[in-house]
């Protein structure tokens, strides 16, 4: 009987959510296998898909189409992946082929090139027929003749072919114009002495020219060394002396050789907490373990020995960290110990990168990755260990779909594996730390600094009291002569601007009007760089206005202040203070975080001021100040998230003070110094907060007492909107128990974004068997309902804006 293909076409729609049946051609028999990518046929055009079963028998009685090409010659996705993939559509309410899709590196997706290349185990024969020019050639299925794509495949099952893949778009290889001396340094020394009188400079670059040997050397880097211009360097060339080559650029910051480090002597609490997890890597046991170690405890030794225990057993380690570009210390920190076991995945990867790292982890070349929240999904065989540092973090959740967290993710993976996933924090998420209050996961506690460096003072500055002293509403006098002190003592200041619901807007302050966008409905940011106002949200940009708009006043003033404004108002509080802006406008260029932590890392800075960008992983030891400009400004965000997410940010950067032998000191600047999550901060008392926090949520019925569940309606109409959310909360109350509680629907915070109305209902409960059914049944109608109206389904929104 022949063979059947189940295929999910790349088609995201409900109707394709299940696998179609093709017919495999007799060519293609036992050559296709689950896992791999195939075209075909769908409707009147071709479509790529995704092989997810082979049968021999289907429902299907009449005549099968057949499936068109392979495109792989061994599966990109493995038997566990797939796995995954089904379990994430489920849960997360997306298509079964967006789960795979985003499974997978991005030039699996992209329109690539494949070749296919002997190797070494091919007979001369069989190299004849396939490869008449004896090296790699092209291999697409759709110009290849049946037969030699079968031939292809059958050598490829037997190791004797290879398949590499190329992007299509060249120009992601990205080169820089360099220069290699064209003649040997004798002649160059001869044509230097004769043009020396006469072209001092041209000289100048000649016998520069002898000294370089023949790597080429970029011909900016040429000009600078040599000190010659542009047109001398034209002129060089042209004569022959020089000639110039593209050089391709090194476009992984990470890539650059790392300072080989030992494992440290571990400290009592390190001791016990690698023990307890190194147990049970060994025993192959799913546990999971909260690591809960206050900043500068040293998690991060912990987790590296604890991946050299799994890597010794012969298994692989995963470590995931918040964000890549923000944690290159970390990064490094692991290259460091592991050396070339490790691979990195991160966005800033071009696709072909991307896809040489996941390709080195498929074949089990690199056994240790770090990488940000997509790469749990990274195909590493026989996992003994995954690390979720600052799992509290929002950025491992995804708000696209499939709307998955990393963290659920990870636990899957360690049950499938047989292996333990520790999440570590200074401040565990609620969640987290309340199922390890209930014994579900072994919680390991880094009381202590390492060293017993102790944690820094934290004083709390009454902006209310500083405003009617001095009128000055960004820097307090405290502040300021804390800086001044560590200026005067060669000490380093990080100096952090909470941008979370705050930003430069402008009002009248005779009418009150407040300029926003056209768009969205949320105030325009006033951007001193472009001198413009710009939208957040849909980068609307307009003219800054003089008069009011609404009642013509000119008495229409910004409010609020960016970095580049705090930063011109500190440079004139202190000129001579050598400050460095980290932001989103300063670090929009490629490799630019890690450019500027290197220079403050150096000390070419005194102040690194920025976002909570800033809050993060850095581990200066020079850093004795921190101060927060504004600690308040996110706390009366419409999310019940906002103390833990404001006491979770100042116990970060508070944690950049004083990390090594000098003490370390934090200001807190706030207008609300009586909100428990800002004196707890203060304290660095997380487990009071937790308490604290705890019974709050109790109070309203919120997470970790209730799941939440949050569904969105979006339409250009607000109307339609409304009216489709009032339809699923009908569907809602009919399905669910009375016990759930179902809130709204109501227009969401920010209720107008690019030109769409938005409108939420939050469903609250605790224990609804018929929830999934029910919001599957939501999801199912969602694809009758109207034109241009979407809903979506976050089963566990991090996000209530
Ligand atoms: P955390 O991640 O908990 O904030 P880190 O892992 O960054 O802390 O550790 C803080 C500092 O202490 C780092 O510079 C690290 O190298 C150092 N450190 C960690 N463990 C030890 C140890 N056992 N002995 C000496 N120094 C250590
Ligand atoms: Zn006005
Ligand atoms: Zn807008």
């Amino acid at each position: 009987m022949a063979q059947i293909g189940q295929v999910l076409v790349d088609v995201p729609t409900m109707q394709t959510n299940e696998p179609y049946s093709y017919a495999i051609p007799d060519q293609l028999q036992d050559q296709v296998e689950p896992g791999m990518r195939v075209t075909v046929p769908f409707g009147h055009r071709m479509v790529s898909g995704f092989v997810v079963g082979i049968s021999d028998e289907s429902d299907y009685d009449g005549q099968l189409k057949p499936i068109q090409a392979v495109l792989d010659l061994a599966p990109v996705l493995n038997r566990e992946l797939r796995q995954l993939a089904d379990w994430l559509a489920t849960t997360t309410f997306a298509f079964r082929i967006t789960c795979i899709q985003t499974m997978l590196p991005n030039l699996l997706k992209a329109s690539v090139e494949r070749f296919i290349q002997p190797t070494d185990e091919i007979s001369a024969a069989e190299r004849t027929t396939y490869f008449p020019d004896g090296t790699a050639r092209p291999f697409d299925t759709e110009k290849l003749d049946e037969a030699t794509v079968s031939g292809l495949l059958k050598l490829r099952r037997a190791g004797k072919v290879t398949v590499t893949y190329q992007v299509k778009d060249k120009a992601a290889v990205k080169t820089l114009a360099a220069i290699v001396p064209a003649l040997p340094a004798t002649k160059l020394q001869e044509i230097a002495t004769t043009v020396a009188k006469r072209a001092p400079k041209q000289a100048q670059l000649l016998t520069y020219l002898q000294t370089m040997g023949d790597q080429p050397v970029a011909q900016t880097q040429v000009a600078h060394e040599a000190a010659v211009s542009a047109e001398v360097i034209r002129t060089a060339v042209a004569k022959g002396w020089a000639a110039k080559k593209a050089l391709e650029v090194y476009r992984d910051p990470f890539q650059r050789p790392v300072q080989p480090t030992q494992p440290l002597t571990l400290n009592a609490e390190q001791r016990v907490a690698v023990d307890a997890i190194s147990a049970a890597v060994t025993a192959q046991r799913a546990q999971t373990f909260l690591v809960e170690g206050v900043t500068g405890s040293g998690k991060t030794e912990v987790y590296l020995q604890s991946i050299a225990q799994a890597l010794k057993l012969g298994r692989t380690a995963l470590m995931l960290v918040p964000e890549i570009a923000l944690t290159p210390q970390m990064t490094n920190r692991v290259k460091s110990r592991f050396g070339h076991a490790v691979a990195v995945l991160h966005s800033g990867l071009s696709k072909g990168e991307q896809y040489d790292e996941w390709r080195r982890i498929d074949r089990g070349e690199a056994t240790v990755v770090v990488g940000a929240r997509s790469a749990v999904f990274a195909p590493l065989h026989n996992l003994g260990l995954i690390i979720m540092d600052e799992e509290h973090e929002s950025s491992y959740k995804q708000d696209e779909n499939p709307r998955y967290h990393a963290r659920d993710v990870a636990l899957w993976r360690g049950r499938y594996h047989g292996c333990p996933v520790v999440l570590g924090s200074a401040t565990p998420s609620l969640e987290t730390r309340a199922r390890a209050a209930k014994g579900l996961y072994t919680r390991l506690v880094l009381a202590h600094r390492v060293n017993d460096h102790p944690l820094p003072t934290v004083h709390i500055v009454d902006m209310r009291e500083a405003l009617k002293a001095n009128g000055d509403g960004d820097f307090s006098p405290d502040l300021l002569t804390a800086i001044q002190a560590r200026l005067d003592r060669q000490e380093q200041v990080v100096l952090m601007l909470n941008r979370r619901g705050y930003s430069s807007f402008m009002m009248c302050r005779d009418c009150g009007f407040v300029l926003k966008c056209p768009n969205c409905d949320i105030s325009l940011t006033l951007h001193v760089d472009t001198h413009s106002m710009k939208c957040h949200y849909c980068g609307h940009e307009e003219a800054i206005p003089r008069v009011c708009p609404n009642c013509h006043s000119r008495k229409i003033r910004y409010y609020g202040t960016g970095t580049q404004k705090i930063e011109k108002a500190l440079q004139e509080r202190l000129p001579a203070a050598r400050i460095l802006r980290m932001d989103v406008d300063s670090t929009r260029r490629k490799g630019a975080h890690e450019r500027i932590l290197k220079q403050f890392g150096s000390h070419q800075a005194d102040i690194l001021l920025g976002t909570q960008m800033i809050a993060k992983g850095l581990d200066f030891p020079n850093v004795t100040l921190v101060g927060v400009l504004n600690a308040d400004t996110a706390l009366g965000l419409p999310d019940f998230r906002a103390s833990e997410r404001t006491f979770q940010l100042l116990t970060q950067v508070s944690g950049r003070a004083g990390r090594a032998e000098k003490p370390g000191e934090v200001f807190i600047q706030t207008f609300n110094p009586d909100h428990y999550a800002i004196q707890l901060a203060q304290r660095q008392d997380y487990e009071r907060f937790f308490v604290t926090e705890m019974h709050m949520r109790h109070q309203g019925n919120y997470p970790p007492y209730y799941f939440a569940a949050q569904l969105t309606a979006s339409h250009e109409d607000e109307q339609v909107a409304a009216k489709a959310m009032y339809q699923i909360v009908a569907v809602l109350k009919q399905g669910l128990s009375p016990n759930a509680i179902v809130l709204g629907p109501t227009p969401k915070a920010i209720a107008r974004v690019k030109r769409k109305y938005y409108y939420q209902v939050v469903i609250k409960y605790k224990h609804e068997p018929q929830l999934q059914a029910v919001l599957e049944q939501i999801r199912q109608g969602a694809q009758q309902a109207q034109r241009g109206l979407t809903i979506t389904i976050d089963p566990e929104p991090m996000n209530f804006m």
